[in-house]
């Protein structure tokens, strides 16, 4: 579930973007090594060296495919519902897929987290019975052997992703469970990521004692916890900004009548007029006209190299779709269309193509606080 992994692109399948973060190649290492060192040298003694790193590495690579179709089957699932999925992503400690929204109802969420595990167990009993069955024929049992590895494997990727704790898939499943109980989304999402936390905790304490045991593998297990431990606490944290802004919108927490920076003033003589304030870190920039032509950072201002001759509107910011809201949207759907950097960003609020304010990470930091106590006054803007 982490975010912002660089991938190489793989290719797409049904629509899905798929790709694979370098740390892939450490996984599909890390497999193929104990396949060819320790699996097949007790299951089919007597082959070469090379012969059982080709049968590891082949075996590592349909674990990775196997590992695809798991998350393919959350996407088609998610998809099936009306849920875009932006990519799928291969990385060290499995696959991540991004969806472009949450479920709407318990039963979809209940759906798309079960789709990946059952993919799993369907995979496991194919290649279980297919290694059986060659086995049974009399194939050689280097060829018998990785299908029953792989089907293995692949029950235990099913178990080990229903454990109830986000952001495995079980932990989606008791989301799904606690909200179709209670009809509180919320409730069901903080109660999975109470339990990832919990679960990652306590992996990353086993892995210790392991490795102070003397056993290094339990370094894994560290890993792996601590990314648990990290990433439901992210994921808590999203989902606490957005019960706390849901319903809120842009013109409940912008700045009316924001400070602007005229746009054909020098930079020095604005500068020079900030001395008693506003004290502000961005600043919308009109032309002379009154039309709103972007923003601008006071750290970038300071940084022009020759501000006695610099016009602020030709170091501003154009706006963007990104940068640009109207006052009724719903601040949710403006902060996710990218993030405010303190210092740097500015959505800037019109109405008929006329500012009537601005929303900074200040302004969000604001409302997130404020909501702690009581529920954020809606205003209507009058001009
Ligand atoms: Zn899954």
């Amino acid at each position: 579930m982490n975010t912002g992994l660089p991938s190489v692109p793989l290719g797409r399948l049904r629509g899905v973007a798929v790709g694979a973060h370098w740390s892939t190649l450490v996984a599909v290492i890390v497999i193929a090594q104990i396949v060819a060192t320790s699996v097949l040298p007790q299951a089919a003694p007597g082959h070469a060296v090379v012969v059982y790193w080709i049968a590891g590495v082949l075996s590592a690579l349909a674990f990775m495919l196997s590992l695809l179709a798991h998350e393919l089957a959350h996407a088609l699932t998610a998809q099936r519902f009306g849920i875009g999925v932006d990519r799928i992503d291969l990385w060290l400690l499995g696959g991540v897929s991004r969806l472009s929204s949450s479920p709407r109802s318990p039963r979809a969420e209940f759906l798309i987290a079960v789709a990946g595990p059952a993919t799993s167990v369907v995979v496991a009993v194919l290649a279980g019975a297919a290694g059986t069955g060659l086995a049974a024929w009399g194939a050689p049992a280097l060829i018998a052997s990785p299908l029953l590895w792989l089907a293995i494997t692949n029950g235990v990727l099913a178990v080990f992703n229903l454990v109830p704790a986000a952001p495995l898939d079980g932990g989606r499943v008791l989301a799904a469970a606690v909200w179709w109980r209670t009809g509180d989304e919320h409730r069901g999402t903080k109660t999975a990521a109470l339990a990832g936390r919990a679960f990652g905790l306590a992996l990353v304490a086993f892995g210790l004692m392991q490795v102070f045991a003397g056993a290094l593998s339990g370094l894994w297990l560290v890993l792996l916890g601590a990314y648990l431990a990290v990433s439901s606490a992210a994921e808590q944290s999203a989902n606490e900004t957005k019960h706390r802004l849901g319903g809120v919108r842009v013109r409940d927490v912008m700045v009316q009548d924001p400070p602007i920076a005229p746009g054909w003033w020098t930079v020095r003589t604005f500068l020079d007029s900030l001395a008693t304030g506003p004290h502000r870190l961005v600043f919308a920039v009109v032309s002379f006209d009154g039309a709103v032509v972007g923003s601008v950072g006071l750290a970038e201002l300071v940084r022009v190299p020759d501000p006695l001759n610099t016009r602020i509107g030709d170091v501003c910011r154009a706006p963007s779709a990104e940068t640009v809201a109207s006052p009724d949207e719903q601040l949710l759907d403006v902060l996710g269309k990218a993030p405010l950097r303190q210092g740097r960003d500015l959505v800037l609020v019109l109405r008929d193509e006329h500012l009537v304010g601005v929303v900074g990470p200040e302004d969000v930091a604001w409302a997130l606080e404020l909501s702690r106590s009581a529920p954020i006054t809606r205003h209507e803007v009058t001009s």
